[in-house]
């Protein structure tokens, strides 16, 4: 057990468990397990793969579970997920508890299906405070379906993506919009989500989607007052970015997902030819900005998956950001088995604690958000939940020795 002053940083531990991954013990899953959400593996698949948990001080985190899903990584984590001698859910590193934890009960609409027979599960997963759903598992950088069939199939998906992989799994590639607002109307109504994120694959030229994303997000604006979050691909010009706003989309995404020039384009060579015509990121900046103005402060975000680059190069994608008024939001790599990187390092906790804490300094400079704390369960980016403190907490040297980590290895 933890001793008086040497309380775990759950900001901290947040870091080392999407780092390092988590096992789960046969305590845990035998009195604990039939009641819990079960992980799922939907859309691109990271961030639905992990055991959604939340720590001390309302800090969610999702991490993946060491076993067959992540067959070369996080083999060894020394985070065990198990009970105490009450039953209680706790986190054990190396022996000892280091947190307590509180669990996610499956959803009440799990298991039912929508009037057009559909299970509601395939249509959208809770994950973290919010449902996750796809809209659309189809990506024009993988080749585009039509009616089943795989199109214009040219292999210039990002790296790390596995969308296309999700096609031969059990998900639905495009989801009609009466079963988004019957599987939102039932989660909303069963208390499992605080709001909506959604996203798809990258639909064709010129509007990649948004008017598909409007007319869905007018449709539910009608029916329910639900905050709603969105994941896109810039569009070919500016007045689609219009139409996304005024069909009330609360947060508009446009994620460059690597900063440095040279690795995104190896890494998102769709995104660099087709998007930013081969000069990387310069259609991402121009519409982001744009975002920026017409959404206003903290109403445009966009993603770089931290892990895929030197640490100073995320730090600078994350001011590159802040400049422009950009939300930069830190998605933790997390590799997908099938997909090109499947065997490529993820980040150590020192490599995370280090962006975490220039994302803290930067975003406070610029006076700029970090990101809603339940959606970020397997981001950088976190705050203390529940309103109460708008800042992410810091992470001292004093925390990172109690943690066993040399704040010397953190540079
Ligand atoms: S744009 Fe990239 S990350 Fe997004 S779905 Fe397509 S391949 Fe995946």
């Amino acid at each position: 057990m933890l001793g008086n002053g040497e309380k775990y940083n759950p900001a901290l531990l947040r870091l080392e468990l999407l780092s390092r991954g988590i096992r789960v013990d046969q305590d845990f899953t035998r009195q604990l397990g039939g009641v819990l959400k079960e992980p799922l593996w939907t859309r691109t698949g990271p961030t639905s793969t992990g055991i959604d948990l939340k720590l001390e001080r309302g800090v969610y985190v999702s991490p993946a579970i060491e076993g067959d899903r992540f067959p070369y990584h996080y083999k060894d984590s020394p985070f065990l997920l198990t009970i105490d001698e009450n039953a209680l859910p706790v986190i054990m590193k190396d022996d000892r508890i280091v947190q307590y934890v509180t669990l996610f009960p499956r959803p009440s609409y799990y298991g039912k299906k929508t009037s057009n027979g559909t299970p509601m599960e395939q249509i959208g997963v809770v994950t973290g405070d919010f449902l996750a759903i796809a809209i659309d598992n189809r990506c024009w950088f993988w080749g585009y379906y039509q009616d089943d069939e795989l199109v214009n199939y040219k292999e210039k998906q990002c790296k790390f993506c596995g969308i296309g992989l999700s096609m031969k799994r059990d998900e639905l590639y495009r989801k009609d919009n009466d079963d988004i607002i019957e599987v939102l109307s039932a989660a909303l109504e069963g208390n499992d989500i605080k709001h909506l994120g959604i996203n798809a694959g990258t639909f064709p030229p010129p509007g990649r989607g948004h008017e598909e994303y409007a007319r869905l997000i007018s449709e539910i604006k009608a029916r329910h007052d639900v905050w709603i979050r969105l994941s896109i691909c810039p569009p070919e010009d500016e007045r689609y970015i219009d139409i996304l706003f005024d069909s009330g989309a609360d947060q508009v995404g446009y994620d460059i997902e690597v900063f440095d020039p040279k690795l995104y384009k190896e890494i998102c060579p769709g995104k660099n030819e087709e998007v930013d015509r081969g000069i990387p990121h310069q259609h991402f900046n121009r519409m982001l900005k744009y975002a920026a103005q017409k959404g206003g402060p903290n109403k445009t975000y966009s993603i770089l998956v931290t892990g895929l680059e030197s640490k100073e190069s995320t730090v600078a994608g994350v001011e590159h950001l802040c400049q422009m008024g950009v939300v930069p939001r830190l998605g933790i790599f997390r590799p997908i088995p099938g997909t090109h990187l499947e065997k490529h390092p993820v980040p150590s906790p020192e490599y995370l604690i280090y962006c975490y804490r220039n994302l803290r300094e930067i975003t406070m400079e610029y006076g700029v958000d970090s990101g809603c704390a339940g959606c970020g369960r397997t981001f950088v980016g976190t705050k203390e939940y529940d309103g109460v403190n708008p800042i992410m907490p810091e992470i001292s040297d004093e925390d990172l020795e109690n943690a066993g980590i040399d704040p010397a290895n953190v540079v």
